[in-house]
C-alpha cells in the first residue's frame, strides 16, 4: 500500500503512524488544514507535528495555508453546528486536496487521522473520504476506524510520553 495519510495533528498522528509501521506501512503524512484559526496555532500544531515525525524518520509534505479560500468553501455553512453540514464541506475540502494529491505523486491509498478524535463524525468523514477519491479511479479512500483496536488508549499514552501540545478545539472560528 503507498498510503498518503492527511493529518491534523501530532497527538492525532502517533498512534496511528505506530499502528502502521507495526503493520510494514509507511505512510508519507499531508498536513493541509486551511481550516485552522487564527493562523498562529495552525503554526503551532503544523511544528509540533514536524518536530514528532523528523524525529522518528517519516516525511510530511507541507499544505499551503489559504484561510480565505476554505472560508469560500464553507460559505453559507457558517451557523451550522459542529458535526453539522459545514464540518462535511469542510472534511471533504481537505481530502479533496489530499486525493489529489495523492493522485498526482502516485499513491494508491488516502486516509485521515480526523477520525482518531471522538469530537468528530467518523460517518461524515468516510463519506467525505469516498466522495474526494471518486474522481481519481486508482485511488482507494480507506475509511479505516482509528478508535478501535486499541488505538484511542495508546492515543493518550503516547501524548503524554511526547508531551505534545494538545488544543481543546478542532481550530473552527464558527
Ligand atoms: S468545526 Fe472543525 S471540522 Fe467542523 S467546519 Fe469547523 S474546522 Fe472544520
Amino acid at each position: 500500500m503507498k498510503l498518503l495519510l492527511h493529518t491534523c495533528c501530532a497527538p492525532c498522528s502517533a498512534a496511528i503512524i505506530e499502528y502502521l509501521l507495526q503493520r510494514d506501512i509507511r505512510p508519507v503524512l499531508f498536513y493541509f488544514n486551511p481550516n485552522i484559526s487564527p493562523k498562529e496555532e495552525y503554526e503551532k500544531r503544523k511544528n509540533e507535528l514536524d518536530k514528532y515525525t523528523c524525529s522518528i524518520g517519516i516525511k510530511t509534505i507541507d499544505g499551503d495555508y489559504n484561510h480565505e479560500l476554505w472560508l469560500n468553501a464553507i460559505s453559507g455553512l457558517e451557523s451550522e453546528p459542529e458535526r453539522g453540514r459545514r464540518c462535511l464541506k469542510c472534511f471533504h475540502f481537505r481530502l479533496f486536496a489530499t486525493a489529489k494529491l495523492a493522485n498526482d505523486k502516485g499513491f494508491d491509498t488516502v486516509a485521515t487521522t480526523l477520525g482518531s478524535s471522538r469530537w468528530k463524525n467518523i460517518n461524515q468523514i468516510a463519506d467525505a473520504g469516498k466522495s474526494a477519491v471518486e474522481q481519481f479511479p486508482k485511488l482507494t479512500f480507506w475509511d479505516k476506524n482509528w478508535r478501535k483496536e486499541g488505538l484511542t488508549v495508546r492515543r493518550a499514552i503516547l501524548l503524554r510520553e511526547n508531551g505534545f501540545y494538545n488544543q481543546t478545539y478542532c481550530g473552527c472560528e464558527f
